[in-house]
């Protein structure tokens, strides 16, 4: 089995509760083989971008696994379905959103897999909660950066 990596993943929903489905998420996340829980971010608010529908909620959690990029992404997939998401259209609003940001420092180029993630630094609800958990992931300027995109910290 390979060594593990620290691996981040983003969590987002804004179908139905998007509260309860980002909870049930991370709680999925944290049950993955060859996979330990490490950080897990507030709960953030923000309005969708490029988007349709209701406020997406948002969160960032560190895992280290043993899982290939590919089996992470796969399992990730595996989860969203479980959630129930369907995308009747291109950035259709999504019962649930896994994404991976960063996989320790690899750089993954493939058609259907890049990491880092390539709008990761463009997205408030990305590097904000990602400064939260893993403050020395971002510097000042990527937080300068989203600092005009509305994100409200969510109680508990
Ligand atoms: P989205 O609609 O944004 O969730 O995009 C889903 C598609 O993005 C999937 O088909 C993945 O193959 C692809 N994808 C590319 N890079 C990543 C990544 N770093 N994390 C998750 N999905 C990715």
């Amino acid at each position: 089995m390979r060594n593990p990596v620290l691996a981040t993943l983003g969590v987002g929903a804004n179908l139905g509760d998007p509260r309860t489905a980002v909870r049930k998420a991370i709680a999925d996340l944290a049950r993955l083989p060859d996979t330990d829980m490490v950080g897990i971010s507030s709960l953030y608010g923000s309005a969708p971008l490029d988007a349709d529908g209701p406020d997406y909620v948002n969160a960032v959690v560190q895992v280290r696994t043993a899982l290939s990029p590919d089996a992470l992404l796969a399992a990730l997939q595996a989860i969203e379905q479980k959630a129930g998401r369907e995308r009747p259209y291109w950035n259709a609003p999504r019962t649930l959103d896994l994404d991976i940001l960063l996989y320790g420092a690899a750089r993954v180029d493939h058609e259907h897999l890049q990491i880092p993630h390539p709008r990761m630094w463009q997205r408030a609800f990305v590097v904000v909660p990602l400064a939260e958990i893993a403050p020395d992931l971002v510097n000042p300027a990527q937080m300068q950066a989203v600092s005009g995109q509305a994100l409200h910290r969510l109680d508990g």
